[in-house]
């Protein structure tokens, strides 16, 4: 049962992998909050222009005017007399959002943050633990796997189709990079790079070959006794 405080601000967080759809549920509630007239001031990092460069726009297409900017203080110099704050894609600012979002609920606002918790390796995303850490309410969203239609938690990350590894290049000339929600049985992470694997089983092969030779030779020594 959550209580919402009847005092001060605070902070949520909605997180959960690609395609889970946070910035629906952080424009519902702004929406909501919007109708209740208050005063929302919605953010998003400049360096997220999907789609659109002024929106928050979710993967179902709908949007609500949002305010890019370079720095999470810059929020602090723009949030104005906003009661309610939205962050969108809170996982590419810097680890400052962290300081930012508490002052804010300390100025008595409410603060609704969207954010990946994971990257595509499974690790926390940037400021996003801080984030989870030093928020009153948390809400982790699953989308569907792709693989087996069960609750999704990660992000797959292909390029060309197939699985990338976490070592592959942000940028891979001539190949298709894409990403798709899986669960955590479905979620692949090739520990190398697929020509390392080729060095390594090469290498086995040799040692392997060695160790005929030596029991070959070993035989060969015993019989000739
Ligand atoms: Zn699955």
């Amino acid at each position: 049962m959550r209580e919402m405080p009847t005092r001060g601000g605070w902070i949520e967080v909605i997180c959960g992998s690609m395609f889970s759809g946070k910035s629906e549920e952080l424009m519902r509630r702004l929406r909501r909050a919007q109708i209740a007239r208050q005063r929302v001031a919605v953010f998003k990092p400049l360096l997220d222009n999907r789609y659109h460069a002024t929106d928050v726009v979710s993967h179902d297409g709908t949007r609500l005017a949002a305010r890019p900017v370079d720095t999470s203080a810059e929020i602090l110099r723009l949030v104005g007399d906003a009661a309610v704050v939205g962050i969108d894609e809170a996982q590419f600012f810097d680890t400052n959002i962290v300081d930012v979002a508490l002052r804010l609920a300390d100025d008595g606002k409410r603060v609704v943050v969207a954010a990946l918790d994971m990257d595509f390796k499974n690790e926390p995303f940037g400021p996003v633990p801080g984030l989870l850490a030093v928020s009153e309410f948390v809400d982790k969203l699953q989308a569907i796997c792709q693989v087996c239609a069960g609750p999704a938690t990660r992000t797959q990350r292909l390029i060309g189709g197939r699985p990338a590894s976490p070592d592959e290049p942000v940028i891979r000339v001539g190949a298709q990079e894409s990403y798709e929600p899986r669960c955590r049985e479905c979620h692949q992470l090739p520990v190398a790079r697929p020509s390392l694997d080729l060095a390594e089983s090469a290498l086995e092969g040799a040692l392997t070959a060695t160790v005929v030779d030596i029991g070959r030779a070993r035989r060969e020594t015993v019989g000739t006794r």
